[in-house]
Protein backbone atom coordinates (compact mmCIF):
# COMPACT_ATOMS: atom_id res chain seq x y z
CA UNK A 1 0.00 0.00 0.00
CA UNK A 2 1.27 3.40 -1.17
CA UNK A 3 -0.02 6.56 0.25
CA UNK A 4 -0.10 10.18 -1.87
CA UNK A 5 -0.26 13.90 -1.32
CA UNK A 6 -3.67 15.68 -1.75
CA UNK A 7 -1.23 18.27 -3.60
CA UNK A 8 -0.06 16.06 -5.98
CA UNK A 9 3.76 17.52 -5.79
CA UNK A 10 5.44 14.70 -3.42
CA UNK A 11 6.70 11.49 -3.81
CA UNK A 12 4.22 7.87 -3.72
CA UNK A 13 5.17 6.49 -0.09
CA UNK A 14 4.67 3.98 2.21
CA UNK A 15 2.97 3.43 4.94
CA UNK A 16 5.85 3.70 7.27
CA UNK A 17 7.00 6.74 5.70
CA UNK A 18 3.56 8.43 5.86
CA UNK A 19 3.52 8.13 9.84
CA UNK A 20 6.69 9.24 9.99
CA UNK A 21 6.28 12.31 7.79
CA UNK A 22 2.70 13.32 9.23
CA UNK A 23 2.92 16.30 6.58
CA UNK A 24 3.30 15.37 2.98
CA UNK A 25 6.45 17.83 2.03
CA UNK A 26 4.20 19.50 -0.65
CA UNK A 27 2.08 20.80 2.24
CA UNK A 28 -0.47 18.19 1.37
CA UNK A 29 -1.94 15.33 3.50
CA UNK A 30 -1.86 11.85 2.65
CA UNK A 31 -4.40 10.03 1.46
CA UNK A 32 -3.75 6.08 0.34
CA UNK A 33 -3.10 5.88 -3.52
CA UNK A 34 -5.84 3.24 -4.15
CA UNK A 35 -8.82 2.52 -1.27
CA UNK A 36 -8.43 -0.82 0.20
CA UNK A 37 -11.61 -2.54 0.12
CA UNK A 38 -12.76 -5.00 2.98
CA UNK A 39 -14.15 -8.20 3.14
CA UNK A 40 -17.37 -8.27 5.74
CA UNK A 41 -18.67 -11.01 6.52
CA UNK A 42 -21.23 -10.25 9.17
CA UNK A 43 -21.76 -13.24 10.49
CA UNK A 44 -17.68 -13.61 11.22
CA UNK A 45 -17.52 -9.80 11.97
CA UNK A 46 -20.53 -9.71 14.42
CA UNK A 47 -18.98 -11.77 16.77
CA UNK A 48 -15.15 -10.10 16.26
CA UNK A 49 -13.62 -8.04 19.03
CA UNK A 50 -12.27 -4.68 18.67
CA UNK A 51 -8.92 -5.82 18.33
CA UNK A 52 -9.66 -8.86 15.71
CA UNK A 53 -11.86 -5.76 13.93
CA UNK A 54 -8.85 -3.39 14.22
CA UNK A 55 -6.41 -5.68 12.69
CA UNK A 56 -8.59 -6.29 9.85
CA UNK A 57 -8.91 -3.09 8.92
CA UNK A 58 -5.30 -1.49 9.78
CA UNK A 59 -3.36 -4.80 7.82
CA UNK A 60 -5.18 -3.24 4.78
CA UNK A 61 -3.47 0.79 5.75
CA UNK A 62 -0.22 -0.64 7.10
CA UNK A 63 0.91 -4.08 4.97
CA UNK A 64 4.70 -3.58 6.27
CA UNK A 65 3.18 -4.61 9.62
CA UNK A 66 2.26 -8.24 10.45
CA UNK A 67 -1.31 -9.00 11.84
CA UNK A 68 0.16 -10.65 14.61
CA UNK A 69 2.04 -6.86 15.06
CA UNK A 70 -0.96 -4.89 14.48
CA UNK A 71 -3.08 -7.28 17.32
CA UNK A 72 -0.23 -6.67 19.70
CA UNK A 73 -0.40 -2.64 19.15
CA UNK A 74 -4.00 -2.59 19.45
CA UNK A 75 -4.10 -5.03 22.58
CA UNK A 76 -1.58 -2.59 24.39
CA UNK A 77 -2.40 0.73 23.26
CA UNK A 78 -6.88 0.15 24.53
CA UNK A 79 -5.57 -1.75 27.87
CA UNK A 80 -5.88 1.07 30.16
CA UNK A 81 -9.58 1.74 28.50
CA UNK A 82 -12.46 1.62 31.38
CA UNK A 83 -14.96 0.03 29.10
CA UNK A 84 -13.63 -3.60 28.47
CA UNK A 85 -15.03 -3.88 24.86
CA UNK A 86 -13.36 -0.22 24.31
CA UNK A 87 -16.57 1.51 22.61
CA UNK A 88 -19.69 1.29 23.63
CA UNK A 89 -23.26 1.48 21.95
CA UNK A 90 -26.27 3.07 23.46
CA UNK A 91 -29.45 2.70 22.38
CA UNK A 92 -31.07 6.27 22.29
CA UNK A 93 -34.76 5.41 20.61
CA UNK A 94 -35.75 2.76 18.71
CA UNK A 95 -33.72 4.37 15.58
CA UNK A 96 -30.72 6.07 17.06
CA UNK A 97 -27.88 5.14 19.06
CA UNK A 98 -25.05 6.91 20.34
CA UNK A 99 -21.72 5.11 19.58
CA UNK A 100 -19.59 6.06 22.83
CA UNK A 101 -15.70 6.83 21.87
CA UNK A 102 -14.98 8.22 25.47
CA UNK A 103 -13.35 5.43 27.03
CA UNK A 104 -10.28 6.05 27.18
CA UNK A 105 -7.78 7.48 29.58
CA UNK A 106 -8.34 11.09 28.81
CA UNK A 107 -11.94 10.94 28.08
CA UNK A 108 -12.22 12.03 24.47
CA UNK A 109 -12.37 9.78 21.19
CA UNK A 110 -8.81 11.29 20.38
CA UNK A 111 -7.80 8.42 22.85
CA UNK A 112 -9.17 5.70 19.96
CA UNK A 113 -6.12 7.12 17.54
CA UNK A 114 -3.99 8.73 20.14
CA UNK A 115 -3.61 5.71 22.60
CA UNK A 116 -2.35 3.87 19.29
CA UNK A 117 -0.09 6.04 17.34
CA UNK A 118 2.84 5.65 19.44
CA UNK A 119 3.09 2.50 18.43
CA UNK A 120 2.95 2.86 14.67
CA UNK A 121 5.10 5.32 15.06
CA UNK A 122 8.13 3.69 17.05
CA UNK A 123 7.36 0.32 15.06
CA UNK A 124 7.60 2.36 12.12
CA UNK A 125 11.05 3.97 13.25
CA UNK A 126 12.76 0.37 14.30
CA UNK A 127 11.03 -0.99 10.69
CA UNK A 128 13.05 1.85 8.94
CA UNK A 129 16.05 1.29 11.00
CA UNK A 130 16.04 5.39 11.56
CA UNK A 131 18.05 6.47 14.16
CA UNK A 132 16.68 10.04 14.88
CA UNK A 133 14.53 11.22 17.49
CA UNK A 134 10.82 11.78 16.06
CA UNK A 135 9.82 15.70 17.62
CA UNK A 136 5.81 15.03 17.15
CA UNK A 137 4.42 18.93 17.12
CA UNK A 138 0.66 19.11 17.73
CA UNK A 139 -1.81 21.93 17.79
CA UNK A 140 -4.78 21.31 19.36
CA UNK A 141 -8.20 22.93 20.67
CA UNK A 142 -8.09 21.21 23.64
CA UNK A 143 -9.12 17.19 23.39
CA UNK A 144 -5.36 15.89 21.11
CA UNK A 145 -2.78 17.96 23.50
CA UNK A 146 -3.93 15.52 26.34
CA UNK A 147 -4.49 12.69 24.24
CA UNK A 148 -1.01 12.67 22.56
CA UNK A 149 0.82 13.80 26.33
CA UNK A 150 -0.83 11.04 27.39
CA UNK A 151 -0.08 8.55 24.55
CA UNK A 152 3.08 9.34 24.00
CA UNK A 153 4.46 9.95 27.53
CA UNK A 154 8.39 8.83 27.94
CA UNK A 155 8.33 6.39 24.34
CA UNK A 156 11.70 6.09 23.43
CA UNK A 157 12.87 8.32 20.61
CA UNK A 158 9.61 10.72 20.89
CA UNK A 159 9.37 14.12 22.01
CA UNK A 160 6.08 15.44 22.25
CA UNK A 161 5.15 19.30 21.45
CA UNK A 162 1.64 20.39 22.41
CA UNK A 163 0.56 23.87 21.44
CA UNK A 164 -2.95 24.90 22.92
CA UNK A 165 -5.06 28.06 22.46
CA UNK A 166 -4.10 30.24 26.01
CA UNK A 167 -8.56 31.14 25.51
CA UNK A 168 -11.33 28.67 25.27
CA UNK A 169 -10.00 24.88 26.36
CA UNK A 170 -11.79 23.77 29.82
CA UNK A 171 -10.32 24.37 32.94
CA UNK A 172 -9.89 20.73 32.53
CA UNK A 173 -8.47 19.91 29.55
CA UNK A 174 -5.80 22.86 30.93
CA UNK A 175 -5.41 20.35 33.87
CA UNK A 176 -4.49 17.75 31.46
CA UNK A 177 -2.09 19.64 29.69
CA UNK A 178 -0.43 21.43 32.40
CA UNK A 179 0.93 18.27 34.46
CA UNK A 180 1.83 15.62 31.98
CA UNK A 181 4.68 14.41 33.56
CA UNK A 182 6.73 12.82 30.69
CA UNK A 183 10.45 13.89 30.37
CA UNK A 184 9.63 14.38 26.42
CA UNK A 185 6.67 16.68 26.60
CA UNK A 186 7.04 20.35 25.83
CA UNK A 187 3.34 21.99 26.05
CA UNK A 188 3.03 25.94 25.38
CA UNK A 189 -0.13 27.56 25.72
CA UNK A 190 -0.25 29.86 22.49
CA UNK A 191 -1.95 34.04 22.86
CA UNK A 192 -4.27 32.89 19.69
CA UNK A 193 -6.76 30.30 18.60
CA UNK A 194 -6.75 26.79 17.68
CA UNK A 195 -6.80 27.74 13.82
CA UNK A 196 -3.68 30.25 14.36
CA UNK A 197 -2.01 27.38 16.37
CA UNK A 198 -2.54 24.48 13.54
CA UNK A 199 -1.37 26.95 10.48
CA UNK A 200 2.23 27.65 13.06
CA UNK A 201 2.69 23.87 13.03
CA UNK A 202 2.17 23.09 9.35
CA UNK A 203 4.49 25.84 8.72
CA UNK A 204 7.07 24.64 11.03
CA UNK A 205 6.75 20.74 9.56
CA UNK A 206 7.75 22.26 6.31
CA UNK A 207 10.56 24.76 7.25
CA UNK A 208 13.46 23.54 5.98
CA UNK A 209 15.88 25.82 7.55
CA UNK A 210 14.43 24.13 10.95
CA UNK A 211 14.17 20.82 9.38
CA UNK A 212 17.82 20.82 8.11
CA UNK A 213 19.31 22.01 11.76
CA UNK A 214 16.84 19.33 13.13
CA UNK A 215 18.73 16.67 11.16
CA UNK A 216 22.07 17.77 12.14
CA UNK A 217 21.14 16.87 15.74
CA UNK A 218 19.72 13.44 14.60
CA UNK A 219 16.22 14.99 15.23
CA UNK A 220 12.58 14.88 12.91
CA UNK A 221 9.42 16.38 13.00
CA UNK A 222 6.36 14.17 12.72
CA UNK A 223 2.97 15.12 13.94
CA UNK A 224 -0.04 14.02 16.06
CA UNK A 225 -2.66 16.06 14.11
CA UNK A 226 -5.20 14.42 12.43
CA UNK A 227 -3.13 15.27 9.29
CA UNK A 228 -1.43 12.18 10.73
CA UNK A 229 -2.80 9.25 8.40
CA UNK A 230 -2.06 6.77 11.20
CA UNK A 231 -5.18 9.13 12.68
CA UNK A 232 -7.80 8.33 10.08
CA UNK A 233 -6.50 4.35 9.71
CA UNK A 234 -7.47 3.85 13.56
CA UNK A 235 -10.76 5.77 12.89
CA UNK A 236 -12.11 3.67 10.41
CA UNK A 237 -12.05 0.79 12.41
CA UNK A 238 -14.56 2.02 14.90
CA UNK A 239 -17.16 2.75 12.38
CA UNK A 240 -16.80 -0.56 11.21
CA UNK A 241 -16.81 -2.48 14.71
CA UNK A 242 -20.33 -0.18 15.66
CA UNK A 243 -21.64 -1.53 12.43
CA UNK A 244 -20.64 -5.27 13.25
CA UNK A 245 -22.37 -4.86 16.60
CA UNK A 246 -25.24 -3.36 15.58
CA UNK A 247 -25.78 -6.01 13.28
CA UNK A 248 -24.99 -8.44 16.34
CA UNK A 249 -27.80 -6.63 18.69
CA UNK A 250 -30.15 -7.14 15.42
CA UNK A 251 -30.26 -3.31 15.26
CA UNK A 252 -29.39 -3.60 11.66
CA UNK A 253 -29.74 -6.56 9.41
CA UNK A 254 -26.04 -7.33 7.67
CA UNK A 255 -26.03 -4.71 4.01
CA UNK A 256 -28.67 -2.40 5.68
CA UNK A 257 -27.83 1.22 5.34
CA UNK A 258 -26.76 3.30 8.44
CA UNK A 259 -26.54 6.94 8.56
CA UNK A 260 -23.89 8.58 10.91
CA UNK A 261 -23.92 12.29 12.11
CA UNK A 262 -20.33 13.12 13.18
CA UNK A 263 -19.93 16.60 15.85
CA UNK A 264 -16.78 18.02 13.48
CA UNK A 265 -14.15 20.01 13.86
CA UNK A 266 -11.12 19.26 12.23
CA UNK A 267 -12.96 17.06 9.60
CA UNK A 268 -10.92 13.73 10.79
CA UNK A 269 -13.53 11.75 12.15
CA UNK A 270 -16.52 12.23 10.08
CA UNK A 271 -13.56 12.08 7.09
CA UNK A 272 -13.11 8.31 8.48
CA UNK A 273 -16.28 7.39 8.22
CA UNK A 274 -16.36 8.55 4.90
CA UNK A 275 -13.41 6.36 4.25
CA UNK A 276 -15.24 3.25 5.92
CA UNK A 277 -17.78 3.70 3.22
CA UNK A 278 -15.55 3.91 0.40
CA UNK A 279 -14.02 0.55 2.09
CA UNK A 280 -17.43 -0.99 1.43
CA UNK A 281 -19.41 -0.11 4.86
CA UNK A 282 -23.17 0.35 3.64
CA UNK A 283 -22.88 4.19 5.22
CA UNK A 284 -25.85 6.38 4.02
CA UNK A 285 -25.98 10.18 4.71
CA UNK A 286 -23.02 11.28 6.53
CA UNK A 287 -24.24 14.55 8.28
CA UNK A 288 -21.58 17.14 9.61
CA UNK A 289 -22.60 18.34 12.81
CA UNK A 290 -20.74 22.50 13.78
CA UNK A 291 -21.12 24.70 16.57
CA UNK A 292 -21.72 28.33 15.65
CA UNK A 293 -18.10 28.19 14.41
CA UNK A 294 -20.07 26.77 11.04
CA UNK A 295 -18.18 27.25 7.93
CA UNK A 296 -18.98 23.75 7.23
CA UNK A 297 -22.07 23.99 7.26
CA UNK A 298 -21.84 27.28 4.81
CA UNK A 299 -19.47 25.35 2.85
CA UNK A 300 -22.19 22.25 2.09
CA UNK A 301 -24.46 24.64 1.63
CA UNK A 302 -22.85 27.00 -0.89
CA UNK A 303 -19.21 25.60 -2.23
CA UNK A 304 -17.57 28.84 -0.80
CA UNK A 305 -15.31 27.95 1.95
CA UNK A 306 -15.09 31.67 4.40
CA UNK A 307 -12.78 31.22 6.75
CA UNK A 308 -12.62 35.03 7.23
CA UNK A 309 -15.46 35.15 9.69
CA UNK A 310 -15.63 36.07 13.64
CA UNK A 311 -13.95 33.12 15.51
CA UNK A 312 -16.40 32.50 18.58
CA UNK A 313 -15.60 30.52 21.90
CA UNK A 314 -18.65 27.99 22.48
CA UNK A 315 -19.35 25.65 24.81
CA UNK A 316 -18.03 22.74 22.51
CA UNK A 317 -14.35 24.09 22.09
CA UNK A 318 -13.22 20.80 20.44
CA UNK A 319 -15.40 22.15 17.47
CA UNK A 320 -13.98 25.62 17.15
CA UNK A 321 -12.41 25.49 13.87
CA UNK A 322 -12.17 27.52 11.10
CA UNK A 323 -9.90 26.01 9.29
CA UNK A 324 -10.73 22.23 8.70
CA UNK A 325 -7.82 20.18 7.62
CA UNK A 326 -9.25 16.99 6.59
CA UNK A 327 -11.82 18.53 3.97
CA UNK A 328 -8.78 18.69 1.95
CA UNK A 329 -8.41 14.81 1.80
CA UNK A 330 -12.36 14.49 0.86
CA UNK A 331 -12.12 17.40 -1.88
CA UNK A 332 -8.94 15.74 -3.11
CA UNK A 333 -11.14 12.20 -3.86
CA UNK A 334 -13.81 13.96 -5.38
CA UNK A 335 -12.13 16.29 -7.31
CA UNK A 336 -8.03 15.54 -7.59
CA UNK A 337 -5.05 16.92 -6.51
CA UNK A 338 -4.65 19.83 -9.27
CA UNK A 339 -8.15 21.30 -7.89
CA UNK A 340 -7.03 21.11 -4.14
CA UNK A 341 -3.93 22.68 -4.93
CA UNK A 342 -5.48 25.90 -6.65
CA UNK A 343 -8.14 25.85 -3.92
CA UNK A 344 -5.40 25.57 -0.85
CA UNK A 345 -3.29 28.13 -2.34
CA UNK A 346 -6.74 30.28 -2.38
CA UNK A 347 -7.36 29.45 1.27
CA UNK A 348 -3.69 30.45 2.33
CA UNK A 349 -3.84 33.98 0.41
CA UNK A 350 -6.98 34.76 0.39
CA UNK A 351 -8.77 32.70 3.29
CA UNK A 352 -11.56 31.94 0.87
CA UNK A 353 -12.28 29.22 -1.85
CA UNK A 354 -15.00 28.11 -4.18
CA UNK A 355 -15.29 24.58 -5.60
CA UNK A 356 -17.26 23.83 -8.89
CA UNK A 357 -20.59 23.37 -9.00
CA UNK A 358 -19.89 19.43 -10.29
CA UNK A 359 -18.00 19.06 -6.80
CA UNK A 360 -20.45 20.67 -4.91
CA UNK A 361 -23.31 18.36 -6.36
CA UNK A 362 -21.13 15.33 -5.66
CA UNK A 363 -20.61 16.79 -2.00
CA UNK A 364 -24.36 17.20 -1.35
CA UNK A 365 -25.23 13.57 -2.47
CA UNK A 366 -23.42 12.27 -0.16
CA UNK A 367 -23.35 14.72 3.32
CA UNK A 368 -25.82 16.77 5.17
CA UNK A 369 -24.42 19.25 7.07
CA UNK A 370 -26.09 21.91 9.89
CA UNK A 371 -25.16 23.44 13.14
CA UNK A 372 -26.25 23.66 16.67
CA UNK A 373 -25.45 26.96 18.77
CA UNK A 374 -25.01 27.01 22.64
CA UNK A 375 -27.91 27.56 23.68
CA UNK A 376 -29.48 24.94 21.62
CA UNK A 377 -26.97 22.81 23.27
CA UNK A 378 -28.25 23.41 26.35
CA UNK A 379 -31.46 22.66 26.03
CA UNK A 380 -29.80 19.35 24.26
CA UNK A 381 -28.38 18.10 27.21
CA UNK A 382 -31.43 18.69 29.61
CA UNK A 383 -33.90 17.32 26.99
CA UNK A 384 -31.94 14.18 26.48
CA UNK A 385 -31.14 13.90 30.15
CA UNK A 386 -34.88 14.39 30.92
CA UNK A 387 -36.29 12.13 28.81
CA UNK A 388 -33.52 9.17 28.69
CA UNK A 389 -31.80 9.67 31.80
CA UNK A 390 -28.34 10.04 29.86
CA UNK A 391 -25.62 12.66 30.02
CA UNK A 392 -24.84 13.87 26.55
CA UNK A 393 -21.64 16.09 26.48
CA UNK A 394 -21.91 19.72 24.76
CA UNK A 395 -20.18 18.41 21.49
CA UNK A 396 -22.50 15.01 21.68
CA UNK A 397 -25.18 17.56 21.80
CA UNK A 398 -24.47 19.57 18.97
CA UNK A 399 -24.86 16.06 16.70
CA UNK A 400 -27.77 14.72 18.83
CA UNK A 401 -29.53 18.22 18.29
CA UNK A 402 -28.17 18.51 14.28
CA UNK A 403 -29.20 14.73 13.22
CA UNK A 404 -32.86 16.33 14.04
CA UNK A 405 -32.81 18.22 11.49
CA UNK A 406 -32.50 15.50 8.99
CA UNK A 407 -35.56 12.89 9.21
CA UNK A 408 -34.45 9.54 7.47
CA UNK A 409 -36.09 6.10 7.05
CA UNK A 410 -32.36 4.43 8.14
CA UNK A 411 -31.16 3.46 10.95
CA UNK A 412 -28.60 5.90 12.91
CA UNK A 413 -25.47 6.54 14.46
CA UNK A 414 -24.50 9.53 16.38
CA UNK A 415 -20.92 9.42 17.27
CA UNK A 416 -20.49 10.32 20.95
CA UNK A 417 -16.74 12.29 21.21
CA UNK A 418 -16.47 13.20 25.01
CA UNK A 419 -17.06 12.32 28.58
CA UNK A 420 -19.84 15.08 30.34
CA UNK A 421 -17.82 15.09 32.82
CA UNK A 422 -15.01 16.17 30.63
CA UNK A 423 -17.13 19.66 30.08
CA UNK A 424 -18.67 19.20 33.83
CA UNK A 425 -19.23 23.25 34.14
CA UNK A 426 -20.90 23.11 30.57
CA UNK A 427 -23.37 20.41 31.44
CA UNK A 428 -24.39 21.15 35.25
CA UNK A 429 -25.29 24.43 34.38
CA UNK A 430 -27.73 23.05 30.99
CA UNK A 431 -29.03 21.33 33.87
CA UNK A 432 -29.85 23.83 35.55
CA UNK A 433 -27.37 23.35 38.48
CA UNK A 434 -25.27 26.25 39.30
CA UNK A 435 -21.71 25.45 38.62
CA UNK A 436 -18.63 26.34 40.66
CA UNK A 437 -15.20 28.04 39.88
CA UNK A 438 -13.52 24.65 41.13
CA UNK A 439 -13.14 22.56 38.28
CA UNK A 440 -13.00 19.69 40.93
CA UNK A 441 -15.95 20.70 42.58
CA UNK A 442 -18.07 20.72 39.52
CA UNK A 443 -16.75 16.93 38.88
CA UNK A 444 -18.53 15.99 42.52
CA UNK A 445 -21.57 17.90 41.56
CA UNK A 446 -22.34 16.42 38.20
CA UNK A 447 -21.72 12.91 39.40
CA UNK A 448 -24.09 13.77 42.78
CA UNK A 449 -26.69 15.19 40.48
CA UNK A 450 -26.74 12.29 37.61
CA UNK A 451 -25.88 8.92 40.24
CA UNK A 452 -22.76 8.62 38.16
CA UNK A 453 -19.29 7.73 39.26
CA UNK A 454 -16.44 10.57 38.53
CA UNK A 455 -14.54 8.53 35.60
CA UNK A 456 -11.00 7.20 37.53
CA UNK A 457 -9.04 8.61 34.72
CA UNK A 458 -9.75 12.04 35.92
CA UNK A 459 -10.16 10.93 39.96
CA UNK A 460 -6.92 12.51 40.99
CA UNK A 461 -6.17 15.19 38.09
CA UNK A 462 -6.28 17.79 40.25
CA UNK A 463 -4.26 17.01 43.00
CA UNK A 464 -1.18 17.17 40.06
CA UNK A 465 0.83 20.23 39.84
CA UNK A 466 1.08 22.35 36.96
CA UNK A 467 4.51 21.85 35.22
CA UNK A 468 4.00 23.78 31.95
CA UNK A 469 3.66 27.33 32.71
CA UNK A 470 4.61 29.00 29.38
CA UNK A 471 2.89 31.22 27.64
CA UNK A 472 3.92 32.52 24.23
CA UNK A 473 3.07 34.69 20.99
CA UNK A 474 2.50 32.42 17.61
CA UNK A 475 5.69 34.43 16.24
CA UNK A 476 7.81 33.24 19.22
CA UNK A 477 7.23 29.23 18.72
CA UNK A 478 10.01 28.97 16.03
CA UNK A 479 12.84 30.22 18.62
CA UNK A 480 11.40 28.51 21.28
CA UNK A 481 11.66 25.25 19.36
CA UNK A 482 15.41 25.96 18.30
CA UNK A 483 16.12 26.55 22.29
CA UNK A 484 13.98 23.57 23.19
CA UNK A 485 15.05 21.13 21.02
CA UNK A 486 18.84 22.90 21.38
CA UNK A 487 19.21 23.52 17.72
C1 LIG B 1 -11.69 16.75 18.34
C2 LIG B 1 -13.10 16.65 18.80
C3 LIG B 1 -14.17 16.78 17.91
C4 LIG B 1 -13.97 17.09 16.44
O1 LIG B 1 -13.33 16.02 15.78
P1 LIG B 1 -12.62 16.30 14.35
O2 LIG B 1 -12.00 15.00 13.98
O3 LIG B 1 -11.63 17.38 14.60
O4 LIG B 1 -13.70 16.72 13.43
C5 LIG B 1 -15.45 16.63 18.41
N1 LIG B 1 -15.68 16.39 19.71
C6 LIG B 1 -14.67 16.27 20.60
C7 LIG B 1 -14.99 16.04 22.03
C8 LIG B 1 -13.35 16.39 20.18
O5 LIG B 1 -12.35 16.28 21.06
Amino acid sequence: MKFQSTRGKAPLVSGLQALMNGLAPDGGLYVPAVFPKLDFDWERLKDASYVAIGTQVLSLFFDEFSEAEITNFLTEAYENFDYPQKVKIQELDSRKDLLELFHGPTLAFKDMALSLLPYLLTAAIQKTQHKETLVILTATSGDTGGAALNGFNNVTQTKIVVYYPSVGVSKLQRQQMTTASGKNTHVVAVTGNFDDAQKAVKQLLIDQELIQRMQARSLRFSSANSINIGRLAAQVVYYVYAYAQLVQKGRLKAGQTLDVTVPTGNFGDILAAYWAKKMGLPLGKLTVASNANHVLTDFFASGIYQADRDFKVTSSPAMDILVSSNLERLLFDLAGADSVAGWMKDLAEKQTYEIDDKTLAKLQKQFNAAFCDSAQTSQTIKKIFTENNYLLDPHTAVAVAVNENFPSPDQQLIVSTASPFKFAETVLTALGQTAAADPELNLNKLSQFSKQAVPAAIADLFTKKPVHTQKLAIKDLRADLIETLGL
